[in-house]
């Protein structure tokens, strides 16, 4: 009986580790006799010495930031660690002060000039803090020389007091805003006429947004107190004298492009992008050559939503993009506070590809930009840093897809100089592959900077080589020491 049940612990034993080696065969890398398995770390290049100038964005809040009132004090001790990393710029919230006061995440605003100083909407903190907290969170950023830029909402206004509207047939809508009325601040004191309709016409280019409080760029009092006026403007106040660096247009499809190129003509050489939420590559095209702002690739963040959850289908990462039509307006992104929060999986990357999308991103054109969320998420974190200072080294020179199928995608860039370049290695599919590719590298010794594979690699007299990717994860290969 003893016999007989050592037996079958045996054979059962048995079973169990040639299952773990069969599964570990086709989750990782398959064994290859020649290749050593020895730490490839040692080998990699300092990517610091290959720095190639470009960085990264914090967006730096995610929807209900939390704790209320302590926003701007708890991103400000992130600050060195963001540095670190390789970011130069931070995309903070929208600043004034919105009609639902301290639950406000900015994209209601009443009161423009009031960034948490004036009692009123309940509150005189805003969601984020005090505007003394947000001075002090700029000083520090621009002491560790990081851009801070403000997410400027213009399409719509809430929270102002009950007034008749002429011009629409005496309705009575909420369209008074003043000292008393949501706007304590008194500057860019608002009525009727400077909403749609107006004496001037019922709509401008854009689509109307909020129907009784949609803003006209089209009034001159509009566009003097947002954006013209060099001593007053909304434009002037925020960067003048609290110190943001650049823009975030909010819901730019609610007005004309040429409001946002004239803003910039007022505030030169200050960053711009504009949330432009649309997935057609044509329509962001357009907005970019007619604003003169960059915008969000929206475009490539919902192939890639397509490519990696919805259709697992590598396929499409083939299609136009922003960053491939137009590199140097595109800001790329993987999630930000309104994809996080939607219902719809078909609007967001899920977590399990996240990865697999920062990768992408972080390795081709456009100014990639990381959500504080996926960042700061423990998980994600170490893996993130890798690739931004991948991104901020290796990822330069033109770029070429070397293979592209279901569920590999392979990218090479070119590199500069003394620069080797990199190549991407996608693979969505269940097992570890392998494919013989042709580099611009010669006799050369290959790691993956980005970790994911141990392989040490050695390319022939041609530049040939076998590149390996694991399971349902990427590989980013270059030359080393
Ligand atoms: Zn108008
Ligand atoms: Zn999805």
């Amino acid at each position: 009986m003893v016999i007989i049940h050592q037996r079958i612990i045996k054979t059962l034993a048995l079973a169990v580790l040639l299952a773990i080696s069969i599964w570990s065969c086709t989750k990782e890398d398959p064994p290859l006799a020649t290749t050593p398995r020895a730490s490839t770390s040692a080998l990699e290049i300092e990517l610091s010495t290959l720095d190639n100038a470009t960085r990264a964005m914090m967006q730096g809040f995610y929807w209900d930031v939390e704790p209320k009132g302590e926003w701007y004090n708890k991103i400000r001790t992130k600050l060195e660690d963001w540095k670190t990393t390789g970011i130069d710029r931070i995309w903070l919230p929208a600043p004034g002060k919105g009609q639902s006061g301290f639950n406000s995440m900015g994209y209601d605003p009443a009161d423009y000039f009031d960034l948490g100083e004036f009692d009123q909407h309940g509150t005189v903190e805003t969601r984020f803090g005090s505007r003394a907290e947000l001075e002090a969170l700029i000083d520090k950023a621009h002491d560790l020389d990081l851009e801070v830029i403000a997410d400027i909402v213009i399409g719509h206004n809430s929270g102002g007091g009950r007034q008749v509207n002429p011009f629409r047939n005496g309705e009575e809508v909420f369209s008074l805003f003043n000292e008393a009325n949501g706007n304590a601040s008194g500057k860019f004191n608002r009525t009727n006429a400077h909403f749609h309709p107006n004496d001037i016409h019922d709509k401008d280019a854009g689509q109307d947004f909020f129907p009784e409080t949609d803003l006209c760029h089209d009034q001159p009092y509009v566009r003097e107190w947002l954006w013209e006026d060099e001593t007053k403007s909304v434009a002037h106040f925020y960067s003048k004298v609290i110190g943001f660096d650049g823009w975030r247009f909010d819901y730019v499809k609610s007005f004309d492009p040429n409001v946002v190129k004239s803003w910039n003509a007022k505030t030169p050489g200050l960053f711009s992008v504009g949330e432009n939420f649309d997935g057609n590559n044509d329509v962001l095209k357009t907005w970019v050559e007619a604003s003169g702002s960059a915008a969000f690739d929206f475009a490539c963040f919902y192939k890639l939503d397509e490519a990696l959850d919805r259709h697992q289908d590598l396929t499409l990462l083939g299609s136009d993009m922003l960053h491939k039509t137009n590199p140097d307006k595109a800001v790329t992104f993987v999630a930000n506070h309104d994809t996080e929060k939607d219902k719809n999986p078909d609007n967001r990357i899920s977590a399990a590809n996240k990865l697999l999308a920062y990768a992408y991103i972080l390795t081709h054109d456009g100014y990639p930009t990381l959500f504080y969320s996926d960042y700061e998420n423990s998980t994600f974190k170490p893996k993130l840093q890798t690739l931004v200072k991948i991104h901020n080294s290796l990822a330069k020179g033109s770029i070429e897809i070397l293979e592209i199928n279901p569920t590999e995608y392979i990218m090479k860039r070119a590199g500069e100089g003394t620069n080797p370049g990199l190549i991407l290695y996608m693979n969505i599919s269940n097992n570890a592959t392998q494919r013989l590719i042709n580099t611009n590298w010669n006799t050369k010794t290959l790691v993956d900077y980005a970790r994911n594979s141990k392989r040490i690699l050695t390319t022939n007299a041609d530049g040939n080589v076998t590149i390996h990717a694991p399971a349902k994860s990427f590989s980013i290969w270059s030359t080393t020491k």
